[in-house]
């Protein structure tokens, strides 16, 4: 297919190639040395190939219904909390800035951390726990590998095409999201920087906005919070600045606060170990392991906030009652739709008939938004 701007003016074809080699570092990720897409496309005049996939992320419908997933708490907790998507622009913005400051490729981070989440079912952890257990003996479930499967294959952009074709570069990155629970990468394939970047990125979301959250719905106390050596810190330094700040004002100073000081660490530590290692090029990068991690003393500050948050946070007994109730919800719509496929929309019973009906109800229920399970659940007859 030939783009409609068939002779672009030179200004808009300076081309990404030149630019990026101006401003990129060398252990960046250029497009230039781009492994390509499985189906290969011609080059679009004016938009690198990661700005592409990016476009095509965004443009998803699995993107935009991350406005309606979970990210810890569901929409029934109250409506200052972060949802899947605003916890996912949290993460792509943080990826950005520290892309940009490291002079990486802000395009393929972005589009990575856009893609990140985009594999999460309906109600966070919950869902995917449930749909895991219901998937046990087809595969399994994990929302790192169903967000490869949406890309790959369940979206369609265009007629007669599965999957958004995106490069493999943001395929690799993500498989190595999928891969990092149970392996680690093995020599000489560590991940892109980007790829790094991204995870970092992730970590800093969670740890921070779960702890804003689960202070403004009332889960925890600023009291409580200051058990946390990292937290305790944080606030010593934004009273350093502003004495006397308390309640919600000095909530939100401290996350501010948070989110700096671990970008700020995490930029230092990994820019001492590129000069360290003298890391010029992306195959130093793949020989070098994980190279974009904080501080030993950060991350086992980290490692404490995020056990503190697991105990107090995620296993509060609020938490707990609505996961139970959604879990409720999954298993019997899982349950109902494998008994029935015929309940099903019809590109899922296609599925069904191609790949099975647990893989294909499996999709399904992933796909949902929190609201729409919900809805489904209660119009569906799953009973008899
Ligand atoms: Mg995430």
């Amino acid at each position: 297919m030939t783009h409609p701007l068939v002779n672009p003016p030179s200004s808009i074809m300076a081309g990404y190639r030149e630019r990026e080699a101006a401003l990129l570092a060398s252990y960046a990720a250029h497009s230039a040395d781009s492994a390509g897409r499985e189906r290969q496309e011609p080059d679009h005049p004016y938009r690198a190939p990661f700005q592409r996939d990016r476009d095509r992320i965004l443009h998803s419908a699995a993107f935009r219904r991350l406005s309606y997933k979970t990210q810890v708490f569901t929409g029934e907790l109250g409506d200052y909390h972060r949802t899947r998507l605003t916890h996912t622009l949290e993460v792509a913005s943080v990826a950005r800035t520290m892309s940009r400051a490291m002079r990486l490729n802000e395009d393929l981070t972005e589009a990575l951390a856009l893609l990140h989440d985009v594999g999460h079912p309906p109600f966070g952890h919950a869902g995917e726990e449930t749909l895991n257990l219901r998937l046990a003996q087809h595969g399994g479930f994990d929302h790192n590998r169903q967000a490869l499967r949406i890309v790959e294959q369940l979206e369609k952009p265009y007629p007669g095409v599965c999957g958004l074709n995106l490069s493999r570069e943001v395929l690799q990155g993500q498989s190595f999201r999928a891969r990092k629970k149970t392996a680690q990468s093995s020599p000489g394939k560590a991940p892109l920087l980007e790829v790094q970047v991204v995870d970092a990125a992730d970590s800093v979301g969670y740890d921070t906005h779960d702890a804003d959250d689960a202070l403004q719905l009332g889960l925890l106390s600023l009291e409580d919070l200051a058990e946390v050596p990292l937290w305790r810190e944080t606030v010593g330094r934004v009273h350093k600045r502003w004495a006397d700040l308390a309640g919600d004002e000095l909530r939100r100073a401290a996350i501010h606060e948070l989110i700096d000081f671990q970008v700020s660490n995490l930029l230092e530590e990994t820019t001492q170990r590129l000069e360290e290692q003298s890391i010029q090029d992306v195959a130093a990068v793949r020989r070098a392991g994980i190279l974009v991690r904080p501080s030993s003393e950060l991350a086992e500050q980290k490692a404490e906030l995020e056990a503190f948050l697991f105990q107090r946070v995620y296993r509060h007994p609020d938490v707990l009652s609505v996961r139970r109730r959604v879990q409720e919800w999954l298993d019997t719509m899982f349950a109902g739709y494998v008994r029935k496929p015929g309940l099903l929309p019809s590109g899922f019973r296609r599925l069904a008939e191609n790949q099975g009906p647990h893989r294909a109800v499996g999709d399904y229920l992933a796909g949902m938004t929190d609201r729409f399970a919900q809805q489904q659940f209660r119009e569906c007859r799953f009973q008899g």
